[in-house]
């Protein structure tokens, strides 16, 4: 039996007292999709040159698990369209100390990856998708396929995932008209769903944010016409709020960085995939990886020490407003949703 220990009793703990013992490691900004609440129509990528390398990854993630991380998210962009990504899995997901492994996509890689991604260990995944008309598909993502999102999903629940978790963003007069249909889609294969709002990441050229706010309250409300809504007193180490529905036994989610902040709680950090450390999803407080990586090559101390200095940094949290220009210039593909 494969026994994973960290005999090392090191703790990350921010000025606020909050544990932090959750990362999320973005491992590509760039990505197949563009979806129009993430991304702008054109965008300006990280050269390549400057990405972090895989091995540089899976050191950060190393430095995280000695220090008492217990979770791993990779994330991106599109983190499963960067080269060679499995390898990466296959690093992490044998790191000591370390109890998850998992990952968020967009889905369209799945048909080739899942059992990959299984067999390198990723316990649990999140899947992206916002709609389950072709067209309406086509029209959020820019350029998605909803046919092959569908087949990785039904690829990666042929392969058998502790679990998988539908994510949706649901934006006014684009796709709120299907948040029953996605809740059933759901329901139907076991899985769970979350509903994010959504978040002024960036400069989107799309649509004004504000006008296509749709509140977790309100999609609350509409699924309570079809179904009842059970609170459930689970924590998920996560923001979602969770429900249970009595009719199918499905847990809906629902992420809303507006109606309820979630900072009090917080316990994460995310990496960009140019190797920043950000403290905060919607603050600018950083601390620069990969200068420290290759600074002081193979010095694991030097690491840890440098993330352990940013726990002083992280801030108490943030606000959104929607209505004011977004503050945050990041895209979330940069951030690591
Ligand atoms: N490409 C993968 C995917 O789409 O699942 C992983 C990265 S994506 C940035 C992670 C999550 O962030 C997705 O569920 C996406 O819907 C969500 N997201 C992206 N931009 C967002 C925004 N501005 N507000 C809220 N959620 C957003
Ligand atoms: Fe790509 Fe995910 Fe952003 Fe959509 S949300 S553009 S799939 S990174």
């Amino acid at each position: 039996m494969d026994v994973k220990t960290n005999t090392n009793e090191e703790v990350l703990i921010d000025k606020f007292n909050r544990v932090v013992d959750y990362v999320r490691l973005s491992v590509t900004d760039r990505c197949d999709f563009r979806c129009v609440y993430c991304m702008d129509e054109e965008m300006q990528f990280v050269p390549r040159a400057q990405l972090l390398t895989l091995e540089e990854i899976a050191r950060i993630a190393q430095a995280f698990t000695e220090l008492g991380v217990k979770k791993v998210r990779i994330t991106g962009g599109e983190p499963l369209i960067r080269r060679n990504v499995i390898k990466l899995f296959e690093d992490i997901g044998q790191l000591p100390g370390l109890d998850e492994l998992v990952l968020t996509t967009n889905g369209s890689q799945l048909t080739k990856l899942a059992q990959p991604l299984k067999d390198a260990g990723v316990k649990r995944i999140n899947i992206s998708l916002d709609s389950l008309d072709p067209e309406k598909f086509n029209r959020i993502t820019r350029v998605g396929e909803l046919q092959n999102v569908l087949a990785g999903i039904e690829a990666a629940l042929a392969v058998g995932f502790e679990k998988l978790k539908l994510n949706a963003v649901i934006l006014k007069n684009r796709n709120h008209d299907e948040i029953i249909d996605l809740v059933r889609y759901a329901s139907d294969r076991k899985m769970d769903i979350s509903f994010i709002e959504e978040m002024p990441l960036g400069v989107i050229g799309d649509h004004d944010r504000a006008e296509a706010y749709y509140s977790s309250d309100k999609i609350k409300s509409d699924l309570e016409q079809e179904f009842t809504l059970v609170p459930t007193t689970e924590t998920t180490a996560g923001p979602s709020k969770y429900y249970k529905l009595n009719e199918t036994g499905t847990r809906v989610g629902f992420i809303s960085p507006h109606s309820h902040n979630f900072c009090e709680q917080c316990n994460r950090v995310r990496l960009t995939c140019e190797g920043r450390l950000l403290l905060c999803l919607g603050q600018e407080h950083s601390v620069d990886l990969r200068k420290i990586l290759r600074a002081y090559p193979g010095d694991m101390d030097k690491l840890k020490q440098a993330i352990k200095d940013s726990m002083l940094i992280k801030p108490k949290g943030h606000d959104f407003n929607l209505t004011e220009k977004p503050i945050i210039f990041r895209h979330m593909n940069v951030t690591g949703g």
